[in-house]
């Protein structure tokens, strides 16, 4: 591969098609929760309006869902549930969630449109994001049918005593889901969750709820009976919080950021609730000394900029050894300066805006605390202006620092890296792994075996050799530190296991 053909993820020209403006408009009302397969207004008489955020164009308003309508929620759930979806074969599960994949093949470009629009991602990544829910929903479908339901197989534990598993959904769980990658996250939870028995709460960003709730519209077309999907919209300290100490709900997918999974943590334990978190990363890739650096400034540039960095596992820390570390950043600095800044929706654009008005702070903080903390800019980042579009546009950050210098501690949301030299490899992998964090680290070298070795001793969730940002279903993606658990992770076998209860049965013989 030639470094030239390697380019970040760029935009087509969008344009939303009447269906999603047909639905966002929803008559001029603004759209409801939707609950036991009715749309359903906030009785806290709150409106979200839901923004482009690479132009501020109100999209769509959205109702927030209350206390009230979590507890009808919970409660349309347990109406499915005793109503007969906990007595559906696995087949008829399968059968209603490959109907509800057509459904959504078939209205692509209106999940397209709430991605580009919405959530400000550039085509190319977008169209790729939609491939994961029918991979998510066969792959889920393939493990249940390799899974007991029910009885296993009773052990004799000794003479007069049988033992045996006895495994079935929870009832009712929820997702709560972070605003980055809202179609492949309400997928990862909905598709296990399902296909387990269990009738589902998605709680969906505020930011980003429109996917969720046109989920929802499918659902009911597809003939999921009402109460086994609901989608409760709202901020995440009102609606969130609501689900996550409701005690009805007996477990929890959170997918966003640590301090918000701590929280739910807290929440969802006053009643026992059993949570998963799939939480943020401070990525790192290490080069090495047999690499090309101009080639792998490329690669390691498309996957810093993949969704502006607002990917969780995207790299924002790079050990380079020294005898590349010139050229690399040499390159880095080519390949950042050259990303077009633009509409999410214009052809060509590479950068487009960040999710809303608080992230541009968030970014000058981060880029301000590196540089406090002795890091030299190369690309000083900051805010951008792109003539036409009045929105959230910022400028990519390269920085490179000393050798352990503690620069980016936490995870900035954007285009950031940061490249420090290293002495050898052993030192490159201690700095990468010096982090609270751990969810997705890469190793750059032309040596299969060596990166493999390094791969393995990152202390993340996922090691990567010449590869980053990667995920397929089967192989578990999952956090360590403040990036996630407990548990195997997500998008894998064990996943399905999260979404049912599996107790203990014990038959003695009846004494005397
Ligand atoms: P966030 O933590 O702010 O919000 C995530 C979800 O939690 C949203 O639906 C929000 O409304 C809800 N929420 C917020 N406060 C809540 C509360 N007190 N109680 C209950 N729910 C609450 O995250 P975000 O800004 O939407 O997303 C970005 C973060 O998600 C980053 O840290 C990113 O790395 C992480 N992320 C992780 C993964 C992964 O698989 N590990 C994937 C995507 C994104």
């Amino acid at each position: 591969m030639a470094p030239g053909d390697i380019q970040a993820f760029t935009a087509d020209d969008f344009t939303a098609p009447q269906a999603f403006e047909n639905f966002c408009y929803n008559g001029g009302k603004p759209l409801g929760g939707v609950i036991a397969g009715k749309s359903v207004p906030g009785s806290m008489n709150a409106v979200i309006d839901v923004i482009n955020p690479g132009t501020k164009e109100v999209l769509a308003r959205v109702s927030e869902m209350g206390y009230d309508e979590v507890n009808l929620a919970v409660e349309a759930g347990y109406r499915a549930f005793q109503g007969g979806w906990k007595n559906t074969t696995l087949q008829e599960r399968a059968a209603l969630i490959m109907k509800l994949v057509e459904l959504f093949e078939r209205d692509k470009e209106i999940f397209l449109a709430c991605e580009i629009l919405n959530g400000g991602k550039v085509s190319e990544l977008a169209h790729g994001d939609m491939g994961a829910v029918r991979r998510t929903a066969e792959y889920f479908i393939g493990v249940a049918r390799e899974t007991t339901f029910g009885d296993s197989s009773v052990q004799r534990v000794r003479r007069g005593l049988d033992g045996y598993t006895y495994a079935e959904p929870w009832g009712v769980v929820a997702g709560i889901i972070p605003w980055n990658y809202p179609v492949v996250l309400a997928a990862w939870f909905m598709m296990p969750a399902l296909i387990a028995g269990n009738c589902i709460l998605v709680k969906p960003s505020e930011e980003t709820p429109l996917s969720a709730l046109y989920f929802a519209k499918l659902a009911d077309e597809a003939g999921f009976p009402p109460g086994v999907i609901n989608v409760l919209p709202g901020r995440g300290e009102l609606s969130g919080k609501f689900i996550a100490e409701h005690p009805g709900v007996r477990f929890i997918a959170f997918t966003g950021s640590p301090g918000v999974g701590q929280s739910i943590l807290r929440a969802a334990d006053k009643h026992g609730t059993r949570v998963k978190r799939e939480m943020g990363g401070n990525g790192s890739a290490i080069v090495c000394a047999d690499a090309d650096p101009e080639l792998v400034a490329r690669l390691i540039g498309r996957n810093a900029n993949q969704h502006f960095g607002q990917t969780c596992s995207t790299i924002h820390r790079v050990f380079a050894e020294r005898p590349v570390f010139d050229d690399f950043v040499d390159a880095s600095e080519a390949f950042f300066k050259g990303l077009k800044i633009g509409n999410q929706a214009e052809r060509g654009t590479q950068l487009g805006p960040v999710i809303n008005s608080r992230q541009p702070q968030r970014i000058i903080q981060g880029i301000e605390l590196a540089r406090a903390n002795g890091a030299e800019p190369i690309l000083g980042g900051g805010r951008a202006s792109v003539p036409g579009y009045d929105g959230y546009y910022m400028k990519p950050t390269l920085l490179r620092s000393k050798t352990w210098s503690d620069c980016n501690p936490a995870e900035i949301f954007h285009t950031f890296v940061n490249v420090q030299p290293v002495d050898s490899l052993e030192q490159a992998i201690q700095c990468a792994n010096n982090t609270r964090y751990g969810l997705g680290s890469s190793v750059w070298t032309k040596d299969l075996e060596l990166g493999q070795r390094i791969a393995k001793r990152f202390r993340d969730g996922t090691g990567q050799v010449n590869c980053h940002n990667t995920v397929a279903p089967g192989i578990p993606y999952s956090g360590q530190g403040i990036s996630g658990g407990p548990g195997a992770g997500t998008n894998c076998a064990e996943t399905l296991r999260d979404y049912l209860q599996v107790k203990a049965i014990f038959v003695s013989d009846y004494p005397g």
